[in-house]
Formats: C-alpha cells, sequence, structure tokens
C-alpha cells in the first residue's frame, strides 16, 4: 500500500513516511493509491473478530511497513478496557429496534477523537523508538482534538505537543482538561482569535519547511491519515454490531466538521461495506451541508463562523474534505489543485452546473443542519423516550439522521462526546446537570498551566523554538 497527494505532486510512498505528517508537500493531502476491497469471505470472516482483531484486519490493509507482529502489539496496548471502558471499545446502544448509538466516546477525555490519537500516539513512540528521532507535535483545536491529543502523548519519550486553541472560546470543560495537565512535555498556547486563526497559523509554520525540518515539527489534526485509518474500524464494528447478516444496508449519520469522522466511512464504503447513506450532520457553520445539498463549497470566513454549543463542529472549512473531492473528480489532481486554487483564495467554488454534483449520489453522502433549538430538543426527546442522555454534537447528528431515516435500514448514530462535556446545555434541555463521570468530579478546580499568544505564526514559531 502506498499512498499518493491529492493535488498530484508526491512520489508514491509507504505509511511510515506520511504518518508524521499527512500534509504532502504540494500542499495536499496523502490517500492511498487505491482502496483495499474486502471481499465477501473476508467480510464474513470479520464479523465474528473482537475489537483488537478487528483493527489488526483493518490496519494491515493500509499499513505493510509495520512487522505484523509489532502492529498487534501496538492495537493491543491502545485499544484496553482500561482506556476505553469496555471490551467493546466502541459498544452499540440500541434505542429501539433499527435505531442505534455507537458509542464512540469513552476514552481518556470522553471524545471519539480519542479513538485515533490513543493509536496514533503508539503509533509515534514506535517510530520515533525506532529512529532515535524527536518530534514536536503542532497542532489547533476548538475543543476535542486538542485534549485526545495531550492524552495520547502525555509523558511519551521523545515528543513534545504545542496545542494552539481560540482563547476563551472552548467551553469550561474542555480548557480545565487540556490546561490541567502538568506533564513537561505538554505546552498549552491560547491564541488570541478563534480556531481557524489556530489552523492558519499551523499552516504557516508546516509550510516553512526549513523551520519545519529544523524542529521537527509533524501534526496531529484530523489530516492526518492514520486518524482515518482508525476511524475505519467503528464503521465495521457497528456494522457486525447492528445487523444479522452481510447481506444487510445500514446508515450512519455522522455529526461533522472537518469531515474526518464521516471521511473514515467514506473510504469504509469504498472497501466494500454495505453502507447505504452516510449522512451528514452540521450545526449553524453548515458548510457541509450548503455543499451536499447545492454543489457549492464556500469557506466561510473567520468573522463569519458561528460560536455554537456543539463547538468541535464549529469550523468555516472542512480540512479532510480535499479528499472526498479527489475521489468525487475520479481522482483528477488537476482538477483538485484548480478548486483549491480557489478556496485558498477565499473564493468559493461550484460544482452545481456540471456532472460532479450528481456523481455524489454514487458516494451514498446525503446531508442536512442542525442548531441550537433543534440540538436541545433532540437532547429532551431521547432523554424522554429512551432514558439515555446525548450530547449536543450526538443530538446534531441524530436530528439529522432521523429526518433522513428509511424503513428497513438501520440507522447507526454516532456518538461522538459524552454529555457530561457540556453541561449547559444539558441543563437547559432537561433542567438539570449530567452525572459526571468518576474522575472527572473537580477537574474545573485543578490547577492550569498555558501560555496567550497573539494571532501570528511568527510568535508561535518564537515560542516553539524557545522549549526546544
Ligand atoms: C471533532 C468532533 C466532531 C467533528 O468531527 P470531524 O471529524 O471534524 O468531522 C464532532 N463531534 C465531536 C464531539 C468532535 O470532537
Amino acid at each position: 500500500m502506498r499512498y499518493i497527494s491529492t493535488r498530484g505532486g508526491m512520489p508514491p510512498k509507504p505509511f511510515s513516511e506520511i504518518l508524521l505528517s499527512g500534509l504532502s508537500p504540494d500542499g495536499g493531502l496523502a490517500i492511498p493509491e487505491s482502496y483495499p476491497k474486502i471481499s465477501a469471505a473476508e467480510l464474513e470472516a470479520w464479523r465474528g473478530l473482537d475489537y483488537q482483531s478487528l483493527a489488526f484486519e483493518i490496519l494491515s490493509h493500509f499499513i505493510d511497513d509495520i512487522p505484523a507482529d509489532d502492529l498487534r502489539g501496538i492495537i493491543a496496548r491502545t485499544y484496553t478496557p482500561e482506556v476505553f471502558g469496555s471490551q467493546e471499545i466502541t459498544p452499540l446502544k440500541t434505542l429501539e429496534p433499527g435505531l442505534h448509538i455507537l458509542a464512540l466516546s469513552n476514552g481518556p477525555t470522553l471524545a471519539f477523537k480519542d479513538i485515533a490519537m490513543q493509536l496514533l500516539g503508539n503509533l509515534f513512540e514506535y517510530t520515533l523508538e525506532k529512529t532515535g528521532d524527536e518530534l514536536n507535535i503542532l497542532g489547533a483545536t476548538s475543543g476535542d482534538t486538542g485534549s485526545s491529543a495531550e492524552y495520547a502523548m502525555r509523558g511519551k519519550h521523545g515528543i513534545r505537543v504545542f496545542m494552539l486553541s481560540p482563547e476563551g472560546k472552548m467551553s469550561r470543560f474542555q480548557t480545565a482538561q487540556m490546561f490541567s495537565l502538568q506533564d513537561e512535555n505538554i505546552f498549552n498556547i491560547a491564541i488570541r482569535g478563534v480556531f481557524d486563526d489556530c489552523q492558519d497559523i499551523v499552516k504557516a509554520v508546516s509550510n516553512d519547511h526549513e523551520f519545519k525540518l529544523a524542529h521537527r515539527i509533524g501534526t496531529v489534526n484530523s489530516i492526518n491519515w492514520a486518524r482515518i485509518v482508525a476511524q475505519i474500524v467503528y464503521y465495521f464494528k457497528g456494522y457486525f454490531a447492528a445487523t444479522q447478516s452481510n447481506a444487510e444496508q445500514v446508515s450512519f449519520s455522522v455529526p461533522s466538521g472537518n469531515f474526518g469522522n464521516i471521511c473514515a466511512g467514506h473510504v469504509a464504503r469504498m472497501m466494500g461495506l454495505p453502507i447505504k447513506n452516510l449522512i451528514l450532520a452540521t450545526n449553524e457553520n453548515d458548510v457541509l451541508d450548503e455543499f451536499f445539498s447545492t454543489g457549492v463549497y464556500r469557506p466561510r470566513t473567520t468573522k463569519e463562523t458561528k460560536h455554537t454549543s456543539s463547538p468541535s463542529m464549529d469550523i468555516s472549512k472542512a480540512s479532510n474534505f480535499e479528499r472526498f473531492i479527489f475521489d468525487l473528480t475520479g481522482r483528477d489532481a488537476a482538477k483538485v489543485v484548480e478548486l483549491w486554487r480557489a478556496v485558498e483564495q477565499g473564493d468559493a467554488f461550484d460544482l452545481s452546473a456540471g456532472p460532479l454534483f450528481e456523481k455524489i449520489n454514487d458516494f451514498g453522502i446525503v446531508s442536512g443542519g442542525s442548531n441550537h433549538a433543534a440540538r436541545i430538543d433532540t437532547i429532551r426527546d431521547i432523554y424522554q423516550k429512551y432514558q439515555v442522555l446525548i450530547d449536543t454534537h450526538t443530538a446534531d447528528g441524530l436530528k439529522v439522521g432521523l429526518a433522513h431515516r428509511e424503513a428497513g435500514i438501520p440507522l447507526i448514530c454516532m456518538e461522538t462526546a459524552q454529555a457530561a462535556k457540556f453541561a449547559e446545555s444539558i441543563t437547559e434541555a432537561i433542567g438539570h446537570e449530567p452525572e459526571r463521570p468518576a474522575g472527572f468530579e473537580n477537574l474545573e478546580e485543578l490547577p492550569q498551566r498555558f501560555v496567550v499568544k497573539d494571532a501570528d505564526a511568527q510568535v508561535v514559531k518564537t515560542f516553539i523554538d524557545e522549549q526546544c
């Protein structure tokens, strides 16, 4: 398995060479030369596997330059009941026949990003141990990416984490979760700006190839291909848990921001998993819903980005979306270059007039938007009807998922975070605070460790330089 760039400018590389970045030298994103196709016999054999064995089968299709026993060891260290709360790792909760929630948020930060990030931490450590290298991870977060990256990398030898977050824009819980980490290799940098300013700084630093090389800069943002691969596993796991046989189809509803989670679903479907629809849900920041309903991709400016009660989806441009467009164009890198030339100038592109817009149907993606009132209603409805408490992001997914639900097709809604992280909205919905899981009771009272910086790439470079 080799990887190429969505913009055509990278010679094919093995997994280990794209692991630490994900962004290609030509500005595109790493993507497999072709997707592995899973035979009916293989899919049948996978049905009975536990999470770890299934992860090994799937990962070894994408990672063929780590010896099998080593890869098994990495997976065994990552997906444990101690870290993820149960042997199933991603248990399926059935609300009623044909309506399920796939619990992806039982990791250390109570959000689904732990599933990919914990694997990444162990993959990075393994690779760095082999080469004796160091790595400085630079990331941008609007909430969950940052804390899951820090919890995955804390205390890991040879790794430092520099995590940018928009000052004062995350929930108190999310802020406390990150800033309370006292590990010496973790640096929290609060940026005077919004999430996209943080993301732009990461891009600017990554594009300074000299600095990047000298300081061994890597990223864990959702463009990292290994994160997508890790997330493919639970689409298979969820499918097997919700069906009796591989003749059945299911649909997934996915609360979306950077298009990372649903990109993994897209790849699972390309591999042959019987997925009818991938239902993409946005909040008020509806740039992706707009694209899938109109064919116009119009990234928003930072000013247009709304601060909502599902903050991990407050995104103005979707960094993984380029991978989908690459596939949509029939893997036409020149077309991707042309489209992203417009995007990078702050313009929109419009596929509504051409054949590409109709081709979206072949990929099974449908979409819808949610908003604050809808997510509060959904949290209340689900709680009253099923005595199950969901968080605001999962509520956006359920709202849109239910609108697209079809008779005879099981609907699996991705639970991307736990309600405990969003106490304010939960109280608004059901009149009392959610229970805190054990170990999180006094999180906000813990001492915090962070610095505040201007939204300026040079300022951030100087800070990194001082720590290395
Ligand atoms: C990151 C995140 C999302 C959005 O996922 P993408 O992969 O960026 O589309 C949704 N919900 C929660 C809780 C998240 O942390």
